[in-house]
């Protein structure tokens, strides 16, 4: 994948295995029962001041990707290039550095808030780590941002659990904004909150990426949100990406068995006598043991005999849309 100046962020066939062995036993474990594969060969970009939206079942990755895309977690393999700049390797010092430019919005506020800091101190933090800040400088920045994000002076000494679901998402909102970051991934951001709060927290969250020139990889698995927010949207199966091109395209023209079974999953009020034909079977597979092959071809409908041995590529199949599906292979790559 080239890195081109317009893209501020480049993800290039990223990998992360998580090893779960534990104590004496481990040591007669096969690799396959210790070894799960959460990210499997992902890459795409991110242009600077576009919003990526990630979509995917539970358990497919996306918080893992999340996390080690502003390098919360280091990966297996493969690469993170942020401006230019590889950022794969980076020692804890430039580490420290990246994170007031790349900052995350997690999905549970009341989990990523710590219970015993008041509002102050949550949102203030990272400014004396990263900025500097005196205490009475930060107070009137943070005062600054509590206001923008629909918050108020009088909430600074006010403790998390004194707050609603939608307010707390506003904490965390207000922590990751206020170095001024270039990107933020918003992890399923409006996810744990009520559906009459959702629509406020996502205006507000779009509002604040216009007036501060933002970049998002927005993640969710609920399709009109992603669809909402986003510019293109990448599909996630089982740790990779099956998937990706412009929201429209996805949302009204999906390709991919998988996206066609996402998309005939959400409920109609005008029942089309196709959907139940596109929905896959069964559950998702496990990253401890990921089919091989085509990871989804247990669930697909239209699974071919070399669907279950040869793994497809992620290949474009009109400009600026790439499917990883052997439907889409070459008649020269089938024959
Ligand atoms: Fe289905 Fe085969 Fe395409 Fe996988 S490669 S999505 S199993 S048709």
């Amino acid at each position: 994948m080239s890195t081109t100046a317009a893209n501020l962020v480049t993800v290039d066939a990223l990998t992360k295995v998580y090893d779960t062995r534990r104590g004496l036993i481990a040591r007669a474990l096969k690799r396959s029962d210790y070894l799960v594969q959460a990210l499997n060969g992902v890459s795409f970009r991110i242009a600077r001041g576009e919003t990526l939206g990630l979509i995917g079942e539970s358990g497919c990755g996306k918080s893992t990707l999340a996390r080690v895309l502003v390098r919360l977690e280091a990966p297996s393999s493969g690469h993170i290039v942020f401006d230019g700049t590889d950022i794969t390797a980076l020692a804890p010092r430039e580490l420290t550095a990246l994170r007031s430019r790349l900052q995350i919005i997690f999905q549970d506020p009341y989990a990523s808030l710590n219970p015993r800091h008041t509002v102050e101190r949550i949102v203030g933090l990272p400014l004396r780590i990263h900025r500097d800040r005196d205490r009475g400088a930060a107070r009137d920045e943070v005062v600054a941002m509590l206001e923008r994000v629909g918050l108020k002076a009088l909430h600074l000494n006010r403790f998390p659990h004194q707050f609603s679901g939608g307010q707390r998402q506003r904490i965390g909102i207000a922590r990751a904004l206020i170095v001024r970051p270039e990107v933020v991934v918003c992890d399923e951001p409006v996810s744990a909150l009520d559906v009459s709060i959702q629509a406020q927290i996502l205006h507000l969250l779009l509002a604040l990426k216009r007036d501060f020139s933002l970049t998002f990889l927005f993640i969710g698995h609920n399709l009109s949100v992603v669809g909402y927010v986003s510019d293109r949207i990448a599909v996630m199966y089982l740790g990779e990406i099956v998937e990706i091109g412009p929201a429209r395209d996805i949302l009204t023209a999906p390709r991919h068995p998988y996206t066609q079974s996402l998309i005939a999953a959400v409920p109609s009020l005008s029942p089309r006598s196709d959907r139940a034909a596109l929905r896959a079977r069964g559950e998702p597979g496990s990253p401890l043991r990921p089919p091989p092959g085509c990871r989804f071809h247990p669930r697909c409908a239209r699974a071919m005999p070399q669907c279950a041995s040869h793994a497809p590529q992620l290949r474009e199949t009109a400009p600026g849309s790439s499917v990883a599906c052997h439907l889409f292979d070459s008649p020269k790559e089938t024959a």
